[in-house]
């Protein structure tokens, strides 16, 4: 089973993302966090990178393939949700090329909450695990100690652009995948979203 993830910036990709990791035993590919690793390692493709993500720009498209192709490659192209790819439509196809997408779920949260979440978001320099300040003490991940930082391209200016970056380009993706798409409404709390979500992955996964 693949599944594709959609939705905002800070819409939940993530949370959604552990979820069906730790329900299904899924594979997460995040090509966000992938560029974000290759910059903090400073790789050629980072030092390339870093321009775009910096200003909420998407990474050009034999950049970001050559990203997604080289982690497909490591593994066997099956049990993979995808987060933050595709991002367009061009994405989307060659994805088709390279995998069976089975199912989309569509993560949805008003742009108001969003960019309220995206300021309070912290995320650990050592795990990745992602934070809202409401929920840590000291800037410390309570999973591994980590230090918790704030991203680069979550300030106010950045995530609007961000935003609308994605209702232009990602979300004509929702026509595209209109035969395996559901949609989750994570406007509330995680627990709320969490049963909403298994009640679609339920019938999903015992087809
Ligand atoms: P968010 O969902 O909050 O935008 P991500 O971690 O998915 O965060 O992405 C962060 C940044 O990484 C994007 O703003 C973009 O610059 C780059 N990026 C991630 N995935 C892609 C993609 N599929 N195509 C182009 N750029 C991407």
């Amino acid at each position: 089973m693949n599944i594709v993830l959609l939705g905002k910036p800070g819409a939940g990709k993530g949370s959604v993302s552990e979820f069906l990791q730790k329900e299904y035993g899924l594979f997460h590919l995040s090509t966000g966090e992938l560029c974000r690793k290759h910059i903090k390692e400073k790789t050629s493709l980072g030092v390339e990178i870093e321009k775009f993500i910096s200003s909420g720009q998407l990474v050009p498209f034999n950049l970001i393939m050559q990203i997604l192709k080289n982690e497909l490659d490591k593994n066997v192209k099956t049990n993979y949700i995808f987060d933050g790819f595709p991002r367009n439509i061009s994405q989307a196809k060659e994805l088709d090329n390279l995998i069976k997408v089975d199912m989309v779920l569509l993560v949805d949260v008003p742009n108001h909450i969003i960019l309220d979440r995206i300021s309070k978001r912290r995320i650990c320099t050592s795990c990745h695990k992602v934070y809202s300040v409401d929920n840590v003490k000291n800037n410390t991940c309570l999973s591994c100690g980590g230090m918790l930082e704030f991203r680069k391209d979550d300030n106010l200016e950045t995530a609007k652009h961000r935003i609308e970056l994605y209702e232009q380009e990602t979300q004509p993706l929702v026509d595209y995948y209109k035969n395996k798409i559901f949609v989750v409404d994570n406007s509330g709390k995680p627990q709320e979203t969490l049963k909403k979500l298994k009640a679609i992955t339920d019938i999903v996964f015992q087809k």
